[in-house]
């Protein structure tokens, strides 16, 4: 009777511990994959020069798709889009300090500072597609010395330009952007695409249709949200990425920050007082 009853005990035991087995090892073959690790977040930081009149996006370092990056050894900040594989916004100030005669170092490359698991866009993605690698912070804008220029080629400060919106009417603002920094004056710029016409290459980097610019012109270096006032000159443009239009300079395509944010769902100038960027965001530039 004994026998019979620990034999009996002996089974339901052994079956109990076959079926928590197979349970278990279901349960662990259709556990969720973990999605790639992001950085818990961390607020912005608010001494980074080149958010100086704000962030235009909710960026931070959780979403893959508005990926902020501001570190210090970053010649500029900027949000990326994981999925687009281009920046969504570069921004970054100018001052004299920033010019100088390093050469053009020309290495565009992977960026490795993207989280582990994410395509890093490589140089070569880009060829045979019929589009510049268009810099959004221009190389002729970091040219301190040669390892700030070499930041300024990193691929999540390229996106797809024609060679009609990048070497001409693009260039052109990017020239008198340092012509008047070399008056003296301070400018904060950001700088994004708009909208999409497409990809390009097996890495299916989008192409904006349009690539736009808002510029704040402030009198001298080390300027404040603060020292923005309704008199301030902003310069905001919004070029489309297509061929034909070698002829016309950024001054033809001028509009007013409102535009640009509601075309961008952006809030530029954030940390300027409302009625200021009330005051200076409908403006269209004349000068
Ligand atoms: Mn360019
Ligand atoms: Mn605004």
């Amino acid at each position: 009777m004994l026998k019979r009853r620990w034999k009996i005990f002996a089974i339901v035991a052994l079956v109990i511990a076959a079926i928590a087995a197979m349970v278990g090892g279901v349960l662990l073959l259709n556990r969720p994959q973990q999605p790639t690790v992001l950085q818990p977040f961390l607020p912005p930081s608010v001494g980074n020069v080149h958010l100086t009149m704000g962030i235009p996006s909710q960026a931070d370092r959780t979403n893959a798709n508005d990926y902020l990056i501001d570190d210090d050894k970053r010649p500029y900040a900027l949000s990326y889009n994981d999925s687009k594989r281009i920046p969504n916004w570069v921004s970054w100030q100018l001052n004299k300090s920033w010019l100088g005669t390093a050469p053009r170092t020309n290495d565009f490359r992977e960026d490795p500072t993207l989280p582990k698991g994410w395509y890093r866009v490589k140089s070569t993605d880009y060829n045979g597609s019929g589009y510049d690698r268009g810099h959004m912070a221009p190389s002729a804008d970091r040219a301190r010395d040669t390892a700030t220029n070499s930041a300024t080629f990193l691929m999540t400060n390229i996106v797809p330009q024609t060679a009609d919106n990048n070497r001409d009417v693009w260039e052109s603002l990017e020239s008198e952007s340092r012509r008047l920094v070399n008056l003296g004056q301070e400018l904060y710029i950001v700088a994004g695409g708009a909208g999409e016409k497409g990809s390009i290459g097996s890495a299916k980097i989008s192409v904006p249709a349009s690539t736009w610019k808002v510029i704040v012109v402030m009198a001298k270096p080390g300027a404040t949200a603060a020292d923005v006032t309704s008199r301030t000159r902003v310069i905001a443009v919004d070029v489309p990425n297509i061929q034909g239009i070698k002829d016309k300079t950024w001054r033809d395509f001028r509009v007013s920050v409102d535009q640009l944010e509601a075309k961008t769902g952006y809030d530029f100038l954030s940390r300027v007082t409302g009625s200021v960027q009330q005051a200076i965001e409908r403006r269209v530039d004349k000068g």
